[in-house]
């Protein structure tokens, strides 16, 4: 009995060791970022390196070619492969890996990058340029785009995680290419070794392989640039519940300071039905919009726009994608024109009812005047807007940790680890 005991112990030791395993493995030391892809990736690329370049044919693994140091390689797609000029001749190689020596750079199309090249010419024909790079070399260059080496070191730590989670959790974005990230604000802004600093260096180097989880999975850690008071939960934004994306307060942004805190553009009918037609909505002639909906935190969750030919609602992130605002968090104010037609003509002027729910536009009804000189009194006889003012506050989707919110409280005193667990609703960080 006591054997049968020890053999089950051994057994559960075995799969928590196991699960260790597994856990661990969701840090991985490398990342890809697709450099060139797609349609417009054209047919050629540059490398050269201050440590000389070994071309490999990535297939089988042996070496084409070795450039001397500060040696330019221009290497071109061809019908049936690669070739470099007067250099190698890789036709019927479909796939070249392009490496500098260790602990050197190299240079693709004019920026420097660490970690090493892959070329691959694509069923499709198109040209797939990908940069293999270590994950914290990868973080310290996306913390100098995403926020800037002059913050304080506890909101750069904090922001290394959100990178770090990021880019080890967007495993779907780029599939079809096969690579993790693209370089841009689609997935994370990346500069190759131009945007590192010996501050996001040292940020990136204190949270060494530092992860979030929640519920033991490696969580999904959101981050922009503004709440302007407190942050979304991302159900109002994406539309599915995510136990550690809920909305917090948002108090140590300075308002300030904090990028698009408050905001207010103006749009003409023109702009919107621009707009709108961009996205594919013909409702004819716009004569209103209407916010039908908003969250506790002031964001919008349901907008629509009246037209001539019928009516389009949007929801959730789409009522701040739609108009291009800088966040979800507005409110709209109509601007009715008031139409005084003389004697001598006509004037204009803008017009707006007050009341205590604050100032909004009036359209659609005329009044006809009995004096003389005023012939008729027209409120948008037509019943359309002309132009709207949008009152708003933050930048970003809303979504997670704010940049400007963490900068805050870094500035107060406040730990990495405490920003973190502050944004994100029971993240465990190890
Ligand atoms: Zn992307």
């Amino acid at each position: 009995m006591k054997k049968k005991f020890l053999i089950i112990c051994l057994i559960f030791t075995a799969i928590i060791a196991f699960a260790n395993i597994t856990q661990a493995s969701e840090y991985r030391s490398e990342v890809s970022v697709g450099i060139k892809y797609g349609s417009n990736s054209g047919n050629s690329v540059t490398l050269s390196s201050q440590g000389g370049l070994t071309v490999y044919d990535a297939a089988v693994g042996t070496v084409l070619y070795q450039a001397q140091i500060g040696e330019e390689l221009y290497i071109e797609m061809g019908s049936t492969g690669f070739a470099s000029w007067n250099k190698f001749d890789a036709s019927g190689i479909l796939k070249l890996s392009v490496q500098p020596p260790q602990g050197t750079t190299l240079v693709c199309d004019g920026k420097e990058y660490r970690g090493y090249i892959y070329i691959e010419k694509c069923t499709d024909g198109t040209l797939l340029v990908v940069n293999y790079v270590g994950t914290d070399d990868y973080v310290a260059s996306v913390l100098g785009k995403e926020m800037s080496y002059t913050w304080p070191k506890e909101a750069l730590k904090a922001q290394s995680v959100c990178a770090r989670n990021y880019v080890l959790t967007r495993t779907g974005a780029h599939k079809n290419y096969g690579f993790d990230v693209c370089p841009t604000t689609h997935c994370q802004v990346y500069g190759g070794v131009a945007s590192e600093h010996e501050n996001t260096r040292a940020a990136v180097n204190e949270t060494k392989g530092i992860l979030g989880y929640h519920n033991d999975k490696v969580a999904e850690l959101f981050f922009f640039a503004t709440s302007g008071g407190q942050t979304e939960d991302v159900k109002n934004v994406w539309g599915s519940s995510i136990d550690y994306l809920k909305s917090v307060p948002d108090t140590y942004e300075n308002p300030e300071k904090a990028s698009k805190y408050k905001w207010n553009i103006t749009l003409t009918k023109e702009e919107v039905e621009k707009k709108l037609s961009d996205a594919g909505v013909n409702i004819g002639t716009l004569n209103n919009i209407t916010v039908d909906s908003k969250s506790d935190s002031g964001r919008v969750l349901k907008m629509t726009f009246h037209g001539s030919d019928g009516t389009h609602s949007v929801q959730r992130e789409k009522c701040r994608t739609i108009l291009g605002l800088y966040s979800q968090k507005f409110s709209i104010y109509p601007d009715s024109v008031l139409s005084i037609i003389t004697t001598s003509g006509e004037v204009k002027a803008p017009l707006f009812a007050c009341s205590s729910e604050g100032t909004f536009g009036v359209a659609g009804f005329s009044v006809i005047s009995e004096n003389s000189a005023i012939s008729q009194l027209n409120i948008n006889p037509t019943g359309s807007v002309e132009k709207y003012a949008i009152d708003g506050g933050g930048y970003g989707h809303g979504v997670g940790m704010s940049q400007w919110g963490a900068r805050g409280m870094a500035e107060n005193g406040f730990g990495y680890e405490e920003i973190l667990k502050h944004y994100f609703t029971g993240l465990e960080l190890r």
